[in-house]
């Protein structure tokens, strides 16, 4: 049997009618002969928060490093349609040398932004994900819970069109992951970019998504995708409706399933 042909990096282009993250029939083989994906198909588009729950090692972290174009696919497409794209990871990743501000600020600075326009968007975006009053402490003057906040505000800065999260919130403690949550949907619907999201965690997959995917054990494939009724801001409540509960229960079968 043949082979498709090796493909595509992610490539910038802009247009409405395309979706924002394609993958298109995504098989990855690394040199070591591990194949970790096989066959994936997924489009993203913005106003979407696509979340992906598998076992480990089936090949989450190489569907967002794919994404991120940090490596290449070994058959099949991929397509970025996406100007700017942001990434945020569990380590926030923060800069200790400098304020809140200043590294939110840093992502102006590399654009070559005007010293006053990157002031101004940085203050902003640190207002909207609720720092307020803590633009000049230092990361370790900060709670967890603030690093993540100045991490998802840095993310979101330059407006991206494509977000892609690496268990962002998996570090946190319970009541603080919580909050993060609520914040970030919060944050999706002011923003509407494309979001593809990997967690561990099926509760917050359908708390926070409009869609969530189901890969298998290695080599990851989709084996579930389904899309959540509810619209957004969503009230921290909706955790404990019964309708929650019975797509967190289906979810959680599909995965023992296919583990
Ligand atoms: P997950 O994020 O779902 O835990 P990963 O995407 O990290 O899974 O890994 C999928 C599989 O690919 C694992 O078996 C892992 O060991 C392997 N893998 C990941 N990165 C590499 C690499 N750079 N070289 C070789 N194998 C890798």
């Amino acid at each position: 049997m043949s082979s498709p042909t090796p493909t595509a990096t992610p490539t910038a282009k802009s247009s409405s009618a395309t979706p924002t993250l394609s993958f298109r029939n995504v098989t990855k083989d690394f040199a070591t002969g591990t194949r970790a994906l096989t066959g994936v198909s997924l489009d993203i588009s913005r106003g979407e928060f696509v979340s992906v729950v598998g076992p480990s090692g089936c090949g989450k972290s190489t569907l967002l490093r794919l994404a991120a174009g940090l490596d290449d696919v070994t058959y099949g497409t991929l397509n970025v349609d996406a100007d700017v794209t942001s990434f945020v990871f569990q380590d926030p990743t923060l800069l200790e040398w400098r304020s809140a501000q200043k590294n939110v600020e840093l992502v102006g600075e590399l654009a070559g932004v005007s010293a006053e326009e990157r002031r101004r968007r940085a203050k902003e975006t640190l207002d909207l994900v609720g720092l307020t009053g803590f633009e000049n402490q230092h990361p370790r003057e900060l709670s967890g819970g603030m690093r993540m906040r100045v991490s998802i505000a840095r993310a979101i800065v330059a407006e991206p069109q494509l977000a892609l999260f690496d268990e962002p919130f998996g570090a946190l403690d319970e009541i603080t992951r919580l909050k993060m949550q609520t914040e970030l949907q919060r944050i999706f619907q002011m923003k509407a970019f494309a979001a593809l999201f990997i967690t561990h965690s099926i509760s917050e997959a359908v708390y926070l998504s409009s869609r969530v995917i189901v890969m298998s054990g290695r080599p990851g494939e989709v084996v579930d995708d389904i899309e959540l009724p509810w619209s957004y801001p969503r009230p921290p409540e909706l955790r404990y409706e019964p309708e929650f509960g019975r797509i967190a229960g289906h979810l959680s079968q599909a995965l023992e399933a296919h583990s």
